[in-house]
């Protein structure tokens, strides 16, 4: 497994590069973001994890590079601004993930862990449920094949019950994955991205149990009786 970190902060740099050696991971450094997209295109990386703020071509305009030439590879987006605008423009531009600087290394890492296993798990950045398609490089969402709307936190809270159908997953656990939208969100508001949630895919037979006193559980999809012989998907 091979990551590549393009961030000009040679300590930063060389504190994460020393963490992700120590989990196994092969680690190429590189400071500017031109010499990144050539190496991100002529050699493979399982991840990039891209610093925004560099000195020439910015780390926005690494991304939109990389992803317009097709390179599919999960990147995960450091930002020192916290400004919603760049953690939206990141991921509209193809980012899976991002971090706001200052963030914790252990967080770091078990999220450079589940893109990586996101990566090789899917042979795109797709996630299928179902009728439903998260495209996550894309950041578009079909529900059978139409376009379906998701506002950002409602995808935030989609994802992370997707990454455990069939798992029950408590609105806590739900705050922390979304923790670096960099507000506090109290228990009533994932309530209300559920309830919106519900009311967009249960017409389609999509459901979310609520497993009161707890939280939710996405249910495995079970393709209506008329398309039995096509089987049930997510398993
Ligand atoms: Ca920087």
């Amino acid at each position: 497994m091979r990551i590549l970190i393009v961030e000009d902060d040679v300590s930063l740099a060389a504190g994460l590069a020393r963490i992700l050696e120590a989990e196994g991971y092969a680690v190429d450094v590189m400071k500017s973001g031109e010499h990144a997209s050539m190496a991100a295109r002529q050699e493979s990386f399982d991840l990039v994890i891209l610093d925004v703020g560099l000195p020439g071509i910015d780390g926005f305009e690494v991304l939109r590079r990389l992803r317009a030439e097709g390179l599919a590879m999960p990147i995960m987006v450091l930002t020192a601004r916290d400004a919603l605008d760049d953690r939206v423009r990141g991921l509209d531009l193809g980012a899976d993930d991002y971090m706001v600087k200052p963030f914790a290394m252990p967080e770091l890492a078990a999220r450079v862990r589940a893109l990586v296993r996101r990566g090789q798990s899917h042979s795109g950045p797709r996630i299928v449920h179902g009728p439903l398609v998260l495209d996550t490089s894309a950041r578009r969402a079909t529900l059978g094949g139409q376009p379906l709307e998701l506002a950002a936190r409602e995808w935030a809270v989609l994802e992370v019950l997707l990454a455990r159908v069939e798992k029950i997953v408590s609105k806590e656990s739900i705050i922390q994955a979304m923790a670096n939208w960099g507000e506090e969100l109290s228990l009533n508001a994932i309530e209300v991205y559920v309830s919106r949630l519900r009311a967009k895919l249960e017409p389609s037979g999509v459901h979310i149990r609520t497993v009161r006193g707890f939280g939710y559980m996405l249910e495995e999809y079970k393709a209506p009786a008329t398309e039995k012989e096509t089987g049930h998907g997510g398993a």
